[in-house]
């Protein structure tokens, strides 16, 4: 029960290795890319649970446990991250880990992308959204007072290895946000992948491993097609934030906060799309009313008045999107739906639909 998806990037290619028991072969995948001592890059929560897992892999490894949280996404982090690395003995040719979820991935991957002016990496996401998401594509970043992710480079890691075993200790909210993304790639390209979720995704996050396997490997390949197409988002990779330009208004209007997890933003901002693109005439009621049931019924939110507390105005959140850095030239880009399965970039919003869709 394992599956290989291959990212072709020409001399950058690497695989995503997604099944059950692969902490435990760790060692032996980690092998070929390894050289002298390897710092395991983790977080409080992941080292008590996981790491112990790697330290008998063989490797000589030198693990580095961070605070968990998104304030490690920081310069600060990235100051005492990057004094731990040099100090730890990895030279230019070795290998660095990150094990642990996107906080982790982010930081590490942009440590190893500066320091020593590169150094390979490896990715082991231990929460599903690093899974189907962030461990794949080469985005790195931390997080400054300006924005979320926006000071980072591209770096590809060399290997990904995907154990869903993993995610059987991650809490439930954390669970069902990775899975808000996994729900992204049927909607924004994939419909029939979009049925099988709707007729396995329980399943999957009840503990059923084969169709974690099938819903974390598909996910990948549909996200390592588009960044083989468009590495660099100038065009298609822009589809994969489908959801994201209301997500994280969403999450900015409530400061980032656990009011609303990330995720959980993005099913909202799916929602929203589909709404939206309901509205403007360019996608039938019916697919978005089915997305919508979905999201329901696997326990995600779907509305603004999901969220708990006092809730934003419209005009507050345009003002965010605004601020988004996906906004090109002043005006604010979306991506939309014309069916389930179907999603396209547009600025051809009219803010009253935008300001409609807001308020209901
Ligand atoms: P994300 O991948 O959602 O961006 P984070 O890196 O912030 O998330 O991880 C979310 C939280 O889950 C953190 O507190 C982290 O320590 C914890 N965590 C990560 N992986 C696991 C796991 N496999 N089991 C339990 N907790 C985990
Ligand atoms: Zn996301």
């Amino acid at each position: 029960m394992s599956e290989i998806v291959k990212v072709g990037l020409g001399a950058r290619s690497y695989d995503i290795h997604v099944g059950r028991g692969l902490l435990a072969q760790a060692g032996d995948l980690l092998k070929p890319f390894a050289r002298g001592t390897v710092p395991v890059v983790t977080d409080e929560n992941v080292a008590r649970i996981h790491l112990a897992a790697l330290s008998n892999s063989g490797l000589d490894v030198k693990p580095i446990v961070l605070a968990p949280g998104e304030g490690t996404k920081s310069f600060t982090g990235l100051e005492k991250l990057s004094s731990e690395l040099l100090r730890s003995g990895v030279d230019r040719g070795g290998l660095i880990v990150a094990l642990g979820g996107g906080v982790i991935g982010d930081l590490t991957g942009f440590a190893a992308g500066i320091l020593k002016r590169g150094i390979a990496f490896a990715q082991i996401p231990t929460t599903l959204l690093a899974q189907v998401d962030s461990s794949v594509g080469g985005k790195t970043a931390i997080n400054t007072a300006e924005g979320k992710n926006l000071v980072g480079l591209f770096h590809q890691p060399r290997i990904v290895i995907a154990d869903i075993d993993v995610l059987s200790t991650l809490p439930k909210r954390e669970l069902l946000c990775g899975y808000a993304e996994v729900l992204k790639y049927g909607a924004l390209g994939d419909r029939a992948f979009f049925e099988w979720l709707e007729a396995n995704g329980a399943k999957a996050l009840g503990g059923d491993a084969g169709a974690m396997v099938h819903a974390v490997a598909h996910s990948c390949r549909m996200k390592a097609a588009i960044v083989e197409r468009d590495e660099r988002e100038t065009g298609e990779r822009a589809l994969l934030n489908l959801g994201h330009t209301f997500g994280h208004a969403l999450e900015a209007a409530t400061g980032f906060s656990d009011r609303l997890l990330h995720g959980e933003g993005v099913a909202i901002g799916m929602a929203l799309a589909f709404r939206l693109s309901v509205r403007l005439g360019l996608c039938p009621g019916q697919d978005a009313e089915r997305f919508v049931r979905h999201l329901k019924a696997i326990g995600l939110p779907s509305s603004i008045t999901d969220i708990p507390g006092e809730r934003a105005s419209a005009d507050a959140l345009i003002a965010h999107m605004a601020h988004d850095k996906k906004a090109k030239d002043g005006r604010l880009r979306f991506i939309l739906v014309r069916a389930i399965g179907e999603a396209f970039e547009t600025d051809a919003v009219p803010v009253e639909a935008l300001r409609t869709v807001l308020s209901s």
